[in-house]
């Protein structure tokens, strides 16, 4: 009886002088680590979407939450009239990154992501497009 009461405050009095481990968000942030998978962001070469759409993504995706709607431009090129990922389906797996032949998709640091209305999960192209 007494000595798993003493092991029981040792343990207490030891975590007394410990760093807490939590923080005090939202003053306090926390230190993202490499390869953490946030939400998503297109990226732009020339001034433009590197997505070719070629459909990987959405083929890939487990959650099947990316809808690309392919587009001819004035040069004959292929490219994603619409882009949109549901984030209220994604699990953050991070296929679509990997399917990705162009590089065209990658995953930000950006987690906070709640949200009032169903509509606001809906990142379209131009919203991801304004990711850094
Ligand atoms: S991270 Fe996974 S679930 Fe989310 S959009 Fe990409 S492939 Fe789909
Ligand atoms: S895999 Fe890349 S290029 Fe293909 S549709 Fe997805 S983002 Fe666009």
């Amino acid at each position: 009886m007494i000595m798993p009461l003493i092991k029981g405050l040792q343990i207490t009095i030891s975590h007394m002088f410990k760093k807490p481990v939590t923080l005090q968000y939202p003053t306090e942030r926390p230190e993202i680590k490499p390869g953490f998978r946030g939400l998503h962001a297109l990226n732009v070469s020339h001034d433009k979407a590197k997505c070719v759409a070629c459909y990987l993504c959405p083929t890939v995706c487990p959650a099947k939450c990316i809808t690309v709607e392919a587009g001819e431009d004035a040069n004959h090129d292929k490219y994603a009239a619409k882009y949109e990922i549901d984030m209220l389906r994604c699990i953050f797996c991070g296929y679509c990154v990997e399917a990705c032949p162009v590089d065209a998709i990658r995953m930000t640091e950006q987690f906070e992501l709640a949200n009032y209305s169903r509509a606001d999960f809906t990142y379209t192209k131009d919203r991801l497009l304004e990711k850094k």
